[in-house]
């Protein structure tokens, strides 16, 4: 089958072998050697500066890497103002709430752009010395396929001395993010979405500087501490040597293929082939394109189908797609164009489409 959902993706076969290297300890200097060139190459992906950026890898899904950075770069008394417009922005503040970090949600409709006006002037109006020290964001709203203007958004910070906190998940890699700007502090990823790696690696590229305040408010994720031991080689627990594999090789493998440029251009090609082909069925995206990601689209369900129906007939021929999430699961699927996925593969899909409704 060909997985077209937000993660985890369909595997190259390079990646796929890579997974059948030989059994590793992990305090050996192998997989020091392994973690090593993860970091360098998760920074390279970008074109970042180790002595100002370092790449944090840890064991875990993608929404341990925004946890992680969430809780550890938020400090002590700092204030966090949370961008809300789907599922994982809500799943930030859900985060906050658990570990009792001040914080406060600037909720938009799910179907629109944040209202920067508003993010303005709720920064504004914010007590001398109380102000929020962090803004956190989704880039890539997988909820509804929207990609949230981050450039908009770190210049606001940037005006009231606020850091920014990313949850990048489901764009990098792909998607352009502005690691230049001195108000960006933190971004979470994972490897199973745009990197075409495998689930149980995820990482945090965080502003060197932006380490030194940070808190320690958990064990396993602490971000700091991770940070630290694997800058001297090490490592504090047992990491998921099997997803470090994939993870390096897919990579080395990003790098051969064109590196983020060309897996941008190879997504944005098959994310319009899937829309006009769609388009020409009836089937009309949710958001017009240009507010869009290349990463995944969402569409309106055709008139008299219901998801579970549109699925299962869909899976019968060998692709999965995605539900919409909360409310929107009665009027939306999505399909995600991450992982080995070819024009010809989304041909078969829009074939299928025409059977099931022709
Ligand atoms: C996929 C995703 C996550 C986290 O997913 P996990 O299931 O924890 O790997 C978080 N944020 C966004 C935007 C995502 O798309």
């Amino acid at each position: 089958v060909l997985l077209l959902n937000p993660g985890p993706v369909t595997l190259s076969e390079r990646v796929r072998r890579s997974l059948l290297q030989p059994d590793l300890c992990h305090r050996e200097s192998e997989f020091f050697d392994l973690q090593d060139e993860a970091r360098t190459r998760l920074l390279s992906t970008y074109s970042l500066d180790s002595s100002q950026w370092t790449a944090v890898l840890m064991t875990a899904s993608g929404t341990a890497a925004v946890e992680s950075m969430v809780a550890a770069l938020v400090p002590k008394n700092g204030r966090l103002l949370i961008v809300e417009n789907g599922v994982y922005g809500e799943r930030i503040a859900l985060i906050c709430a658990q570990y009792g970090i001040d914080h406060e949600r600037i909720v938009g409709d799910w179907l629109r752009a944040p209202d920067w006006d508003a993010i303005a002037a709720k920064l504004e109006n914010q007590p001398k010395d109380a102000g929020f020290t962090h803004v956190a964001v989704v880039h890539h709203e997988t909820t509804t396929g929207r990609l949230n203007d981050l450039h908009a958004l770190l210049k606001l910070c940037r005006d009231h001395g606020a850091g920014l906190l990313v949850d990048a998940v489901s764009s990098f890699g792909a998607e352009t993010i502005d690691f230049d700007d001195p108000a960006l502090s933190a971004v979470a990823a994972t490897a199973n979405k745009c990197l075409h790696g495998v689930p149980g690696a995820a990482f945090v590229i965080v502003r060197r500087s932006a380490l030194k305040n940070a808190a320690s408010r958990t064990y396993y994720l602490d971000l700091g501490r991770l940070a630290r031991l694997q800058d001297e080689r090490n490592t504090p627990f047992t990491p998921a040597v099997h997803a470090y594999y994939a993870l390096v090789e897919a990579l080395r493998e990003y790098a051969d293929q064109g590196a983020r440029h060309a897996r941008y251009e190879h997504y944005a090609a098959l994310a319009e082939r899937v829309r006009a082909g769609l388009a020409a069925l009836g089937i009309d995206a949710l958001l017009p394109a240009e507010q869009s990601s290349v990463v995944l689209r969402a569409y309106r369900l055709p008139p008299g189908k219901t998801y579970a129906q549109l699925h299962d007939a869909l899976k019968a021929e060998g692709f999965v797609i995605y539900a919409g999430q909360g409310n929107l699961s009665k009027t939306l699927f999505r399909i995600s164009t991450m992982g080995d996925i070819t024009s010809t593969d989304i041909d078969c899909l829009l074939q299928c489409f025409a059977r099931l409704l022709g």
